[in-house]
């Protein structure tokens, strides 16, 4: 397993394996890595002859009053954990050799990217497509893999990759929770053992939406109920509950077919988020 964090010589290493004929998968990641992280590793393994996983901390993904400076590091043992999965690469630039000194360019998919977390965080997604695209230009991946558990991303991600014609197919990896049911997230070292067991009760709300959604229910009805089993708990505070179609994100009145539930709640400092997603009822 190699590491590179200078984007000439991470090109120069994709030159030889493009020559050789090799399929490539890229795994875009902030480091911090966890199982979530190891599954969509292992899914790029066993689907490619090569395994790039970047670990960039992108400052353009953050707001000025986010958790840029504080977001966990730890480059050790991400290597280790990149290897155990079967990666071939760690690329790991600092932000000057991804920005340069005058970086001018950003990529934006709007309306998709406005809605949601784009709410709270307006310049989020822009800061991920960007660093994104950059990374498909550095990598030229034939596959590039993301977490079903940034539902929102995702989908944005795939639509950047239609619009802007990126030949990259983009998979989407199942959510990897703990045996708790908590999804897992670089950002859960951030609670207290209080505030953990308070965010149990995302992945509790979701259980009882899946339970309860029926064809014809009311949206409104089961984001009141999602809205009680969260508050209920100390610690929370809910920045959003959603019921929307899975591909355009719109938001749903009575459910018919299929459906994304999306919550978005700060327990403590943290901010967490969560979704279920079904395409047929
Ligand atoms: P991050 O390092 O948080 O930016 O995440 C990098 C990638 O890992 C994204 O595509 C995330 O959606 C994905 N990811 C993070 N947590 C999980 C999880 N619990 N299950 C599946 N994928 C995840």
């Amino acid at each position: 397993m190699k590491i590179f964090d200078g984007i000439n010589d991470i090109r120069k290493e994709i030159e030889i394996w493009k020559k050789a004929g090799l399929k490539i998968g890229l795994v875009p990641t902030m480091g911090y890595l966890h199982a979530g992280h190891a599954s969509l590793i292992k899914e790029s393994v066993k689907n490619n002859d090569k395994t790039v996983v970047s670990v960039f901390v992108n400052p353009s993904q953050f707001a000025p009053n986010e958790d840029l400076e504080s977001y966990p590091r730890d480059l050790e043992r991400d290597s280790e954990i990149v290897k155990s999965a079967g990666g071939d690469a760690v690329f790991c630039p600092c932000a000057e050799e991804m920005y340069g000194k005058n970086h001018l360019t950003s990529v934006k998919v709007s309306d998709l990217s406005e809605k949601l977390c784009g709410i709270t965080r307006p310049s989020h997604f822009a800061g991920v497509t960007t660093v994104v695209a950059k990374l498909f230009n550095i990598v030229l991946p034939d596959k590039a893999y993301f977490g079903l558990k940034d539902y929102q991303q995702y989908i944005i991600i795939k639509k950047m990759a239609e619009d802007l014609n990126f030949n990259i197919d983009i998979q989407g990896v199942p959510i990897v929770r703990d045996s708790d049911g908590l999804a897992l997230s670089s950002r859960n070292i951030y609670l207290s053992e209080d505030e953990r067991k308070a965010a149990l009760s995302l992945s509790r709300s979701l259980i009882y939406a899946e339970k309860n959604i029926k064809s014809g229910v009311k949206a409104v009805e089961i984001i009141g109920n999602i809205r009680d089993i969260v508050e209920r708990e100390a610690h929370t505070k809910i920045d959003y509950i959603k019921i929307c179609d899975p591909l355009t994100l719109r938001d749903l009145d009575i459910i018919s077919s299929g459906y994304a539930v999306l919550l978005a709640v700060y327990v403590g400092k943290a901010r967490l988020i969560d979704n279920l997603v079904k395409f047929n009822l």
